[in-house]
């Protein structure tokens, strides 16, 4: 094997050419994407384990590409996020999902929490304490209505930066969560660094129920997990519950809102309206 420099040519094999074509493509496909309104927002609910009613949703972002048709969120949210196009994305995200929600807070006459996910780049933008405070004027949103979901690897990244953003996010009164909590490595002490009021519980947690009530590691960890963030005055969210039994572990182990393909998948706005009115029909 010889040096670096030699090796360079030879390691960008023809496969490597087409798979950086592809991303060109792609990429400017999604710069285009935005202004051709190729991007929508579908919701998934967040019920209150009590009393089974939707408090809130989820605002889940899809791109249909008129050829590709719809590409998956874990294809272009990383693209995104190297160009930097995550930022005009997801100021428009805020504004669509603040706009969505208070229409149906209106028409349904009661309170509702969306919450909106927010990639590292977007937590570093100097721009997203504005865009926030746009999207909740624009939408004439209670503050407290509207959530921002935070990967643990987003806060790690720059702990005093992100802590600072924080702060001044939760001075505007709106609600900050973990999302994905748990698949990082980092230690749970940015819990208590950190201004967060809801920790979403990756599914990794929950356990692998079959037929018989057998929860191995990760679902003993999750009444644990639970018993911690109440003590610190976190509300927990479990998130990806596909069964009744996963459902019944989840309310023993005394998490607060479940969200998961058992109770409803991400949905069009239409869709998700008649499945508000349908929980409230019962
Ligand atoms: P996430 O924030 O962890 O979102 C939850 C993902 O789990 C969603 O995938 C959702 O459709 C899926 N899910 C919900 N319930 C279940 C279930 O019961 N079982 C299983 N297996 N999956 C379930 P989706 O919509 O494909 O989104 C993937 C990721 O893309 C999101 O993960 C989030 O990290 C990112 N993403 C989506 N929309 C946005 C956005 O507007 N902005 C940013 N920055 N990221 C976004
Ligand atoms: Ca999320
Ligand atoms: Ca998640
Ligand atoms: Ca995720």
């Amino acid at each position: 094997t010889g040096g670096r420099g030699s090796g360079n040519y030879r390691f960008f094999t023809p496969e490597m050419h087409e798979q950086a074509r592809a991303r060109l493509t792609l990429e400017s496909a999604l710069r285009r994407a935005l202004e051709r309104r190729e991007l929508e927002l579908h919701y998934q609910p967040r019920l209150d384990v009590a009393t089974l009613q939707v408090v809130g949703m989820e605002a889940l972002l899809r791109w249909n590409h008129p050829q590709l048709g719809s590409v998956p969120p874990a294809t272009f949210i990383p693209l995104a996020e190297d160009t930097g196009l995550i930022n005009a994305m997801g100021a428009w995200v805020l504004r669509q999902a603040c706009r969505q929600n208070q229409l149906w807070v209106q028409t349904l006459g009661r309170p509702l929490k969306v919450s909106v996910n927010l990639s590292p780049r977007q937590l570093h933008d100097p721009q997203l304490v504005a865009d926030v405070q746009l999207a909740l004027r624009e939408a004439g949103m209670a503050p407290a209505l509207l959530e921002l979901e935070l990967t643990e690897s987003s806060l790690m990244q720059d702990p005093q930066a992100a802590a600072l953003t924080l702060q001044r996010l939760k001075a505007l009164g709106l609600e900050l969560s973990v999302d994905d909590f748990g698949t990082g490595h980092s230690s749970l002490s940015y819990l208590w660094r950190f201004p967060v009021d809801v920790l979403k519980l990756d599914r990794t947690f929950l356990p692998r129920l079959t037929s018989s009530v057998e929860c191995g590691q990760a679902g003993k960890l999750a009444p644990a997990i639970v018993h911690l963030a109440h003590t610190l005055n976190l509300r927990v969210v479990a998130e990806g519950v596909e069964t009744r039994e996963v459902f019944d572990f989840l309310r023993d182990a005394g998490c607060d809102e479940v969200q998961g393909y058992f109770f409803c998948k991400p949905v069009r706005p239409a869709e998700f309206e008649r499945y508000l009115r349908s929980g409230m029909a019962a």
